[in-house]
């Protein structure tokens, strides 16, 4: 469990470790606006309440390229841990196959590793592949990818506090809550199952 970073304009940011937290509200970088009254931070020195939002006192510009940053765990997320061909869910592959990421025009023909040029792909399709585009090997997109929003990425692989939800949907709108929850749902059953 982590705790909601908000930009100073509420836009939520990410999810912080609890330490890191308290530390920005310690250094005055960041204000404590929900804490777990339940809880609290304990350190060698310090007592203090254990955060679950903290807003930062200025405002932060967070570079496009940073948004645009694709690793595997949100990629992985964004595409429902399933292979973009083959429609393989991750608890469906078998042996030593695993998820991968795929750029579709590939990276030696100029190729980029952009959101809009990659997809989680199973191992078996990736390396049927190889340095091609999808149409010359035989194999179809299931989905178009797109840059995703990056709250729901967070969501999708971290778990939220009702409190912490309440900040997102003051933000999006509630709408966009319900939409997080059903995908925050599937991720948890999938958690349960396993790896
Ligand atoms: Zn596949």
């Amino acid at each position: 469990m982590g705790c909601l970073a908000l930009n100073a304009s509420y836009e939520p940011l990410t999810v912080v470790p609890v330490r890191r937290a308290v530390r920005l509200v310690l250094d005055r970088k960041a204000e404590l606006l929900e804490a777990d009254d339940a809880r609290a931070f304990r350190s060698e020195r310090t007592e203090v309440p254990f955060p679950l939002v903290i807003r930062l006192v200025r405002f932060v510009q967070v570079p496009r390229r940073f948004r645009r940053q694709v690793t595997n765990t949100f990629l992985f997320a964004r595409d429902n841990y399933s292979c973009q061909y083959c429609g393989r869910h991750r608890s469906e592959l078998r042996g030593r196959q695993f998820l991968t990421r795929d750029h579709i025009l590939p990276l030696s023909r100029g190729g980029g590793n952009t959101w809009r040029n990659v997809v989680a792909s199973c191992s078996p399709c990736n390396n049927r592949k190889g340095n091609r585009l999808p149409e010359e090997v035989g194999l179809k997109l299931l989905s178009k990818p797109k840059e995703p929003n990056h709250v729901h990425l967070v969501w999708a692989v971290r778990r939220l506090t009702p409190i912490q939800a309440k900040y997102i949907g003051m933000f999006y709108g509630e709408e966009t809550v319900s939409v997080l929850e059903a995908k925050g749902g599937s991720t948890a059953r999938e958690r349960g199952s396993g790896k």
